[in-house]
């Protein structure tokens, strides 16, 4: 990651006011190791070395994954 947390939070706090997260509490939540696909947080890969976590949401066509440390801070942001 190119940011330091700060600055992360903010993105975050832009992305849940924009809509691009989603303030609903996921139904169940995968983890597994990542694919190479962005994170929805920090828009960085997340590698096969690193877990990836992919909320599920009653709707469907919301398909998220994050790092681990972007999950946080989303869970962080989302609750305030
Ligand atoms: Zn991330």
């Amino acid at each position: 990651m190119h940011e330091d947390r700060r600055d992360l939070a903010a993105v975050v706090r832009q992305k849940l006011a924009a809509g691009t997260l989603p303030l609903e509490f996921p139904a169940k939540m995968w983890v597994g190791k990542g694919n190479g696909g962005r994170c929805d947080v920090c828009e960085e890969p997340i590698a096969p070395t690193e877990i990836e976590y992919e909320p599920d949401f009653a709707n469907p066509t919301t398909r998220l994954k994050f790092h681990q440390a972007c999950l946080q801070l989303w869970n962080q942001e989302r609750a305030q």
